[in-house]
């Protein structure tokens, strides 16, 4: 689900998150029409799609604790593709407001597969993917979208 950005005034529409009166999981596209900004009062058709940035580290060495939680870091293992959220000494945070959406495997001909993080778990699993190319991507939903880093 697309988050929406208020032209008027930045407010960002999370759909993760939802808002007072409307439970998250609340998709922008089913909002009512007659549904303003909370914060300024725009109409709803003064939101835009909150353009997505990814985020990837470049050299491993140097990252900082905030970057290392936020890496999908991916090993092939048998005919399975197993990421680990973060880094053993630097997981995620799984809080109320701050949490992994999702976890993407981009494959070579398009197919998206979208996995979510269970309660408790820092991995997840694609089995049986069907490409040897392909990226691996998450996205936190305060942070952004980053890029996977692969180990052996
Ligand atoms: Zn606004
Ligand atoms: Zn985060």
């Amino acid at each position: 689900m697309q988050k929406y950005t208020c032209t008027a005034c930045s407010y960002i529409y999370n759909p993760f998150i939802g808002e007072e009166n409307i439970p998250s999981g609340t998709a922008f596209e089913n909002l009512s029409e007659s549904w303003n900004c909370p914060h300024c009062g725009e109409e709803k058709e003064g939101f835009i799609e909150t353009p997505v940035n990814i985020q990837e580290v470049s050299h491993l060495r140097n990252i900082t604790e905030q970057e290392a939680s936020h890496i999908p870091f991916y090993k092939e293992q048998g005919d399975s593709i197993i990421v680990q959220i973060g880094t053993v000494d630097n997981p995620h945070e799984i809080e109320e407001n701050h949490f992994i959406e999702y976890v993407w495997l981009f494959e070579s001909d398009g197919t998206i597969i979208e996995l979510t993080l269970q309660p408790e778990e820092d991995t997840v699993t694609f089995e049986n993917p069907g490409y040897d190319e392909y990226e691996v991507r998450l996205s936190c939903n305060i942070h952004g979208v980053w890029r996977g880093v692969k180990i052996e």
